[in-house]
């Protein structure tokens, strides 16, 4: 028997084939029945192409309808989805190209001239385009190409997708995630989060990315419920969309953004049935000001590139601020000492480790990474630092990269932040260690004030005194208007790093 993620997909898509699948606000629509002949097109330009099971095909494009369309089809012929995030540029293509050796590279029209010098430097052997008005040399391709109709077997450990991580802490990796990974994520979320056929997610996530990608277009899938595909966030979009959705998944900024907004009632929200938060924190402040504005508690979780969606709040139940909830069915996590990965008691922090079939099965072509990460009992060490509550609700408490040593104590930047925040007049703030000559580390504070505010180093430090630990303390402060953040809402703090990296040598 086959395993591939598409026969479960095609199965539900035959039974919704009139149901709207994707529509856009400028009128496009694909049926399930349309993707499914789409798909089947596209599977025969693939295949005309010389792309065979096994092989990944590189995409980075614009976000639409197709691009969807294409990563069906990959499944379809049992090749290898390859996402990149469409704010690369060539020097950086070159390196994926070149790391995955891809079959197949399509790019933005309006890229091609680029994408063909790329391309014939790292030997790829094809270039297409994808555009976002249904156009593309692409396409053309699979109005003319012989339809694929079958479905390729695959075994559940074959490779369905590989998924670069967003570089946070470093280099990204790639992850090789297979159709059983896909496959058991996308069916425990619509069980955990009770997607149903009559469900219509505003989609308003890049589609390069595990959130907006799997998340969102795999539930959809397995569900059989549409989503309204928007290119992008834009709040008076949003607003004007609300009365015609149930679903939205997002980022912490989509929600900070909506609850500065006044047009956040409970009427604008009426028709939505969950709101889902993830990829970076959502503040407990956020969480409490949307609930007191709409009656609606955001559904906040956490996942990862290399593990799909891990733990999450419940949906009935109660949704806990600052929190990311339990581990879904299936998944199983554990929280280890840093240095000796003994676990540690509950209410301690330490290192989050998480098993399951959702868990990716290595990083492509770095067996020693793998083999760091990837421990032999099946759990993946997140980098992620954790702490269960007694309710057995799952605390982030930041990156383990993040952490700061000062002196030989460890300082959690969460807890830094979290009372710099409550100070008048400031909006968020990041919280760092630099190179110091006598403490190792110095624990630094980035704070970004409310406009119009002025606040000083003294203001600051003066807050924090007697409220934290003397070695807790920062520094020095700077102010900035803004942190520096990448399209997924996460503060890129390597960034920030390197910006203050001489304040104390
Ligand atoms: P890289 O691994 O290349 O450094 P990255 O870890 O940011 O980049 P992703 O896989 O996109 O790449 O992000 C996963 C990370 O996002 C998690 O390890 C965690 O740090 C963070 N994250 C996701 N959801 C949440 C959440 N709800 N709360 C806090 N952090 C979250
Ligand atoms: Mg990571």
């Amino acid at each position: 028997m086959s395993h591939n993620l598409f026969e479960t997909f095609a199965a539900r898509m035959h039974d919704r084939s009139d149901a709207d699948f994707i529509t856009t606000r400028e009128g496009r629509r694909y049926s399930y029945r349309d993707a499914l002949d789409a798909s089947a097109r596209l599977a025969g330009a693939l295949k005309a192409l010389g792309v065979a099971p096994g092989d990944r095909v590189a995409v980075q494009v614009d976000k639409s309808p197709e691009a969807i369309l294409l990563y069906l089809a990959c499944l379809r012929m049992g090749g290898v989805y390859l996402p990149l995030n469409t704010g690369y540029t060539a020097d950086e293509i070159r390196y994926f190209l070149d790391d995955a050796e891809p079959a197949l590279f399509v790019c933005r029209p309006a890229a091609l001239t680029e994408a063909r010098t790329v391309v014939s430097e790292t030997g790829c052997p094809a270039v297409e385009t994808l555009g976002t008005d249904a156009d593309g040399s692409l396409l053309t391709l699979a109005e003319r190409a012989e339809a694929y109709t079958g479905i390729e077997p695959r075994e559940h450990d074959d490779l369905a997708a590989i998924l670069y991580t967003s570089g946070t802490t470093g280099r990204s990796k790639g992850a090789m995630l297979t159709h059983r990974n896909l496959g058991s994520n996308a069916a425990t979320l619509v069980e955990a989060w009770r997607f149903t056929a009559a469900d219509r997610l505003i989609h308003a996530l890049p589609i390069f990315h595990t959130h907006g990608l799997f998340v969102g277009c795999n539930v959809t899938l397995m569900a059989g419920s549409s989503m309204l595909f928007l290119p992008k966030f834009d709040a008076d979009v949003i607003f004007e969309e609300l009365p015609h959705g149930s679903v939205m998944m997002g980022v912490p900024t989509f929600y900070t953004r909506l609850v500065a907004d006044e047009r956040l009632t409970p009427e604008a929200t009426a028709n939505m049935r969950l709101f889902v938060s993830g990829s970076a924190p959502l503040t407990a402040e956020t969480h409490q000001a949307f609930e007191a504005k709409t009656g609606h508690a955001i559904l906040e979780r956490y996942g990862m590139t290399e593990t799909n969606m891990n733990i999450s709040n419940p949906y009935d139940g109660e949704r806990r601020a600052g929190t990311v909830g339990m581990p879904l069915p299936g998944v199983e996590y554990r929280i280890t000492d840093r240095e000796t990965h003994a676990p540690v008691p509950q209410g301690e922090i330490g290192m989050l480790e998480i098993r399951g079939p959702n868990v990716f099965i290595g990083y492509w072509r770095m067996p020693e990474k793998t083999r760091e990460e990837l421990l032999e009992d099946g759990f993946f060490i997140t980098g992620d630092l954790a702490m269960a509550d007694e309710q057995g609700y799952v605390h982030i408490v930041g990156r383990d990269k993040d952490l700061v040593i000062s002196g030989g104590y460890n300082v959690y930047p969460k807890e830094v932040e979290q009372v710099i925040d409550e100070l008048e007049g400031v909006v968020e703030s990041a919280v760092i260690g630099l190179p110091h000559p006598d403490f190792g580390e110095g624990v630094t504070a980035v704070v970004v004030p409310q406009p119009g505010v002025t606040l000083g180093e003294r203001q600051v430090l003066d807050h924090l005194e007697g409220r934290l630990a003397k070695y807790k303390q920062p520094k020095r402060v700077f102010f900035v208007d803004t942190l520096p953040r990448n399209t997924m809402g996460k503060v890129q703090k390597n960034e920030l790093r390197k910006q203050y990296q001489d304040t104390y040598r």
